[in-house]
């Protein structure tokens, strides 16, 4: 067993470190107050390898592992605690690479090279309005083949990435129901593309959070696709939604553990600075042992998630651990990952006082990003819990069948 950074995992981090503290740390504010992320910012990051890195060399990405991408998540998570770039970052990562790894070869040359470069967007469509986390019982969406064709209809909500995909063009791997009769068996996968597309119509919502990325949704009326906009095998795309979820929760967990870092740093300095009834605050029991409490959260999270990460590189790379492992791994990961994180900004904010519930420290931005995903974007905490029972006690105990 071995903790220690590569040399090549050192200089990434050092790479993507330099490249936000420049680019990235000191427009967060503007980006959260504006509603949006610079289009050049985005290229900026195409440029140095910061968007879908885990798509092969062959379509622009950089093949890299997912030990290399958490380390950018975590990166890009110290920079921008609203979490509105992670995100852009981990959807594009996570569902790059299941394009890449299911996608038509034609599908794969249209918009893997623009994903790549930040000229197109790709992201996800499960959640439905009868509810996201029971998928297999509320997906209404549906496929029908005619002919050489697919003919779609239904409705996606709670969508990352809605504005930016009409913008700059792209896809939403938008998972339907194609066999009523054989369940989560009989989903098929999908890229759709949002931009002029007469057959779809979007809405937005308006978040607390993660203010620079859209949450929106879709209505599909007869929108009509080819075979090659097909991800993968028909009835598969359950399955390989699930691979895709368990990437993004892991790469969740690094930018929840980068986005906790930057805030506990900004509280240290903030205690070690800060008097109070003539002392340090630092110097009080009060505040060091809610510190020591969180540091050594923060400091298991970060363990769990590139524990995970761990997990997928020797899944993906060497064929050790299965898709169940990972599912387990990643799930931990997601369930105190964005907790921890909330946690210690909440406790970070108390540390600074009135000032900390002032737009004057990013710390509420952390907050309100943060909560996110303890929420339940990519799923919610009691889903990451049935999924580690699941994998403790067996499908048997599943709620649903
Ligand atoms: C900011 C944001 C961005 C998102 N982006 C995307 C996206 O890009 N693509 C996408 O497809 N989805 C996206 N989602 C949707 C997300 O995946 C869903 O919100 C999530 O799956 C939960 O679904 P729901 O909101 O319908 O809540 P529900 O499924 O209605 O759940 C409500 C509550 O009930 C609990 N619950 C449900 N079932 C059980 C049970 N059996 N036992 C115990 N508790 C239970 C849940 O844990 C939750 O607390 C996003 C969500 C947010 C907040």
């Amino acid at each position: 067993m071995d903790f220690s950074w590569t040399e090549e995992q050192n200089l990434w981090r050092k790479t993507v470190r330099e490249f936000a503290n420049k680019n990235i740390k000191p427009i967060v504010r503007d980006i959260d107050s504006n509603k949006k992320i610079p289009i050049d910012l985005i290229n900026k990051m195409g440029k140095i390898g910061l968007l879908a890195p885990t798509v092969s060399k062959k379509y622009g990405g950089s093949s890299l592992n997912w030990t290399m991408a958490c380390i950018a998540a975590e990166e890009l998570g110290r920079a921008d605690i609203s979490l509105a770039i992670p995100v852009l970052y981990l959807v594009e990562a996570a569902w790059g690479f299941i394009l890449d790894k299911y996608g038509t070869a034609i599908l794969k040359e249209k918009y893997l090279p623009k994903i790549t470069s930040g000229d197109a967007f790709v992201g996800i469509a499960v959640t439905e309005p009868e509810g996201g986390s029971d998928i297999i019982g509320s997906l209404k969406s549906n496929a029908i083949k005619k002919e050489e064709r697919w003919i779609l209809n239904g409705e996606k909500i709670f969508i990352s990435g809605i504005t930016e995909s009409k913008k700059m063009g792209g896809i939403h791997l938008t998972l339907t129901r194609t066999d009523e009769s054989l369940g989560h068996k009989g989903f098929t996968f999908f890229a759709v593309p949002l931009k002029n597309n007469p057959n779809i119509n979007t809405s937005l919502f308006e978040d607390m959070g993660r203010m620079g990325i859209s949450t929106g949704g879709f209505l599909m009326k007869n929108v009509n696709l080819t075979n090659n906009n097909l991800i993968g095998i028909e009835n598969k795309g359950f399955y390989y939604a699930m691979e895709g979820f368990s990437a993004a929760r892991v790469l969740i967990g690094a930018t929840c553990v980068g986005s906790a870092e930057a805030a506990l740093e900004m509280g240290i300095n903030h205690i070690k600075n800060r008097k109070s009834f003539g002392r340090y605050l630092g110097s009080y029991e009060g505040i060091q042992f809610p510190l020591a409490e969180h540091y050594a959260n923060l400091k298991g999270t970060k363990l769990l998630t590139y524990n995970a990460a761990w997990i997928m590189d020797k899944m993906y790379n060497e064929g050790i651990f299965s898709n169940n492992d990972v599912a387990l791994a990643a799930a931990i990961t997601k369930l105190k990952a964005p907790k921890h994180s909330f946690e210690i900004m909440n406790e970070v904010a108390d540390w600074f006082g009135a000032i900390g519930y002032t737009k004057e420290y990013p710390i509420e931005m952390g907050i309100r990003g943060v909560r996110s995903y303890s929420i339940g974007a990519e799923g919610t905490m009691n889903i990451m819990k049935i999924i580690i029972a699941r994998e403790l006690i067996g499908k048997d105990f599943l709620p649903y069948k």
